[in-house]
């Protein structure tokens, strides 16, 4: 079994695991590099997870529906052309021998779900392994379309809460834009300073910053750090109303909107 980041446009990533004769994918924003996976590794096509309804995570499923030997999965709460079998917190997905829960995390999109897969033999991750769709990026996360902040917020405390090890596949590599804006929200945390020294000698030798995991985001994701007294005066000096999380994670939120580093 393999986990594979697939790149697409220059920062989407489409996820894949294979077994050796079949694949799955998670958010195909297009088809070309589903294709090319499947024919240079011999695979066929066995199943689709999708977290929401944006182009750059569905635009590939009608070209990919052609050749699918399986269904696509999909949020109950988001109309999707060319999902089979909706899903919402509770459900659950079994494919390529893996079982996967389906959790709402509404707040990018209000009907946003992700995919937390339990541990399987022969696969990398120890305990967890989470498709988080544009919920939670590395030292980032999504913007906020038609969910809410408290909606987010509530979202990213739940992948939060999952076990240190577990493995976090988000579908942007936006790590380094992200630990620019985590050094301003949080100045002096010495593993965000880390981070983007690595990162960027990562990205340097066109290398992936992720998957990443729930323990690293704890450290470096500001948006994960909203009751730090230091973000919290961030927060502050940039307006925030209080020093309740919701406020400083709003703050924060749109504070990162018209950020440049
Ligand atoms: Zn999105």
């Amino acid at each position: 079994m393999k986990l594979l980041a697939l790149p697409a446009f220059s920062d989407n990533y489409i996820w894949m695991i294979s077994d050796g004769t079949r694949a799955l994918v998670v958010d195909p924003g297009d088809a070309a590099p589903v294709l090319k996976a499947l024919q240079d590794q011999q695979l066929t096509l066995a199943a689709i997870l999708v977290t929401h309804r944006h182009a750059d995570h569905v635009a590939g499923l009608p070209q990919l529906r052609r050749i699918l030997q399986g269904p696509v999965y999909g949020p109950r709460h988001e109309a999707i052309d060319g999902i089979d079998i909706v899903v919402g917190n509770g459900d659950t997905v079994h494919e390529l021998g893996l079982t996967f829960e389906a959790w709402d995390t509404p707040g990018h999109t209000a009907g946003h779900v992700s995919y937390v897969a339990l541990p399987a033999q022969g696969m990398p991750w120890p305990r967890r392994l989470v498709f988080c769709g544009d919920t939670l990026f590395s030292a980032g996360c999504g913007r906020i379309f038609d969910g809410t902040a408290e909606q987010l917020l509530h979202s990213l405390d739940r992948l939060a809460d999952l076990p240190s090890d577990t493995w976090l596949c988000p579908t942007h590599e936006y790590t380094v834009s992200n630990l620019r804006f985590a050094s301003a929200a949080e100045p002096g945390n010495p593993d965000v300073a880390q981070a983007l020294e690595q990162s960027l000698a990562l990205r340097a030798r066109g290398e992936y910053t992720l998957p990443t995991t729930v323990a690293r985001e704890r450290l470096i994701n500001p948006y994960l750090r909203c009751r730090q007294p230091t973000v919290v005066a961030q927060a502050l000096k940039q307006g925030a109303p209080d020093a309740s999380a919701l406020s400083v994670f709003t703050t924060l939120r749109q504070w990162k909107n018209t950020f440049t580093a």
